[in-house]
């Protein structure tokens, strides 16, 4: 346990690593505003959750900041033209994961004019209730911008019982990545004033903004932001040690806190909320400026690349286009990655879009990536145990998954990982575990999606047997009153006797 310059105490989380950062790479200068390309490939589905209904046809003209998909719950968030032009269609195009799969997106040709819609601010969201911000945000398409892309307005509504705290994650861990930490330098009010917002969404009375230590410069800036702007004090900055992975959502709260987020609870349950920093500024941008979400930051850096640094890029721009604005290639670049080196995805081509969690694309070299051995099997030395952040047993769940025993994997909590890459970088006999969880995951995932489309298969089975047998039961019915009738002759002729007298007095 330590205290921070904040005056906070600080706590840890178990295992973890020190890693060796190059984030001055990439930050050297400001960032640049990517030139918009001539074609957008814009992801319906960016984020985790349901995708929204489609709201443009082919051959439609839009304006930047118009919504192109519609939102009909905090768990869809809508999807937004990044620049004026004309809707070519519906396409499926690469995407990152997984490895060779694709996903719908809108392809849009810019017409070079970049024109926008009227920004819609929320006008005295100072004086606004939770209600109306979290709608706001919804509409702006807000996702969360560290790489999850869970849904903001969900992440924010909920009968919680009362969030105190809401925590700003600007310790971004990852060795190569800098877009947070450029975002807080260039843009500190933004990331102050969109705490803010965030907190009065949740009616927070504190406010704790991680960064990394030393992050002299980037401290200073959100410090003097605070000052001017946090007239009712509840806003802190806070240094933590630079121990991978601190940006982890669990491991900040820990850190923090001293607080574990229960295995299988969120840091809700325990009056906590957190947000990326750039989550927050886009917030400011959404509800006080009212442009919606069309770019971000993202970090286009590595050995591999001849002028890294980070860009202002539209949503939907292809890799390849800030690759080429960063000067391209060099002879020796190998692996492309979106993200970190220790938690990224390797992707298989350049053509993929940049969406609202692209932090980072990373371009290595042969001697990087190469194995300097090649994989052996799991000799039980445990060093993967000693640094999962997780608490978790990474060597079993590689044997599980490996064996195709998801069940057994889920109750070694597979889920609980949070894909760090620490078990894969110490292990000695070069095992790709972070591949394998991933593997197990997405299988695990099939399993239940099928699970449920049986169960709801038997439940409309069921129901329509139900049906069946009431519309027989009653047909038999029907029969059996026709057959009593028929076999009472009296009776039935007294019956139509009746009704030929009840139509005769009608008449009359
Ligand atoms: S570090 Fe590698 S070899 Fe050692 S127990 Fe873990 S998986 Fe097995
Ligand atoms: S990748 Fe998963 S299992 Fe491995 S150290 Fe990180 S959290 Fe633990």
């Amino acid at each position: 346990m330590s205290t921070s310059t904040s005056g906070l105490r600080l706590h840890g989380f178990p295992g973890g690593l020190k890693m060796r950062h190059h984030k001055q790479v990439s930050c050297r200068q400001p960032p640049a505003v990517a030139e918009i390309p001539k074609r957008l490939y814009i992801p319906i589905g960016q984020h985790q959750g349901e995708v929204g209904t489609l709201r443009v046809e082919p051959g439609e003209r839009v304006l930047r900041g118009q919504a192109l998909t519609a939102s009909e719950d905090d768990f869809v968030v809508p999807a937004h033209a990044s620049t004026s032009g004309k809707v070519a269609g519906v396409v499926e195009w690469p995407a990152s994961w997984p490895p060779g799969s694709s996903r719908r997106c809108i392809e849009l040709i810019s017409d070079g004019c970049d024109e926008s819609i009227e920004p819609q601010p929320l006008p005295d969201w100072q004086s606004r209730d939770s209600e109306a911000i979290i709608n706001h945000l919804r509409a702006g398409g807000l996702a969360g911008l560290g790489g999850a892309m869970f849904p903001t307005a969900a992440k924010l509504r909920g009968d919680w019982g009362g969030l105190d705290t809401l925590i700003l994650n600007g310790a971004e861990c990852e060795p190569w990545i800098s877009c947070d930490e450029m975002l807080m330098r260039i843009r500190p009010e933004a990331i102050i004033n969109g705490a803010r917002i965030l907190a009065r969404a949740v009616s927070a009375g504190r406010v704790l903004i991680a960064i990394e230590d030393p992050m002299d410069e980037v401290g200073a800036a959100l410090e003097s932001a605070r000052r001017q702007m946090d007239s009712a004090n509840i806003v802190r900055i806070v240094r933590i040690p630079a121990i991978y992975p601190e940006g982890g959502e669990r491991q900040l709260i820990q850190t923090l806190t001293g607080l574990e987020v229960p295995h299988d609870g969120l840091p809700q349950d325990l009056g906590l909320v957190c947000h990326n920093v750039a989550t927050a500024a886009a917030a400011f941008d959404a509800v006080a400026r009212g442009w919606p979400l069309t770019e971000r930051l993202v970090t286009v850096t590595g050995p591999g690349i001849l002028e890294p640094r980070n860009f202002s890029a539209r949503i939907g721009t292809r890799i390849a286009e800030l690759v080429s604005q960063a000067g391209g290639y060099t002879d020796q670049a190998t692996r492309l990655v979106l993200g970190g080196p220790m938690s990224g995805i390797a992707l298989p081509s350049d053509d993929i879009p940049i969406t609202k969690g692209s932090n980072c694309i990373l371009a290595l070299e042969a001697d990087q990536v190469s194995r300097p051995h090649p994989t052996l099997p799991c000799i039980n030395c445990t060093e993967c145990v000693r640094v999962c952040p997780a608490g978790l047993l990474p060597q079993l769940l590689f044997k599980a998954v490996a064996a195709d025993h998801e069940d057994e994997a889920a109750e070694l909590n597979l889920f609980d990982c949070i894909e760090c890459g620490c078990c894969a970088q110490v292990c000695p006999s070069h095992i790709p575990l972070v591949d394998w969880y991933r593997h197990g995951k997405d299988r695990l995932r099939l399993k239940r999606l099928d699970q449920r489309r049986a169960a709801l298969a038997k439940r409309r089975f069921e129901a329509r047997q139900s049906r069946l047998e009431k519309a027989e039961a009653e047909r038999q019915a029907r029969r059996e009153r026709r057959r009593q009738k028929l076999a009472a002759p009296d009776q039935a002729k007294s019956e139509i006797q009746a009704a030929i007298e009840r139509a005769r007095g009608k008449k009359d």
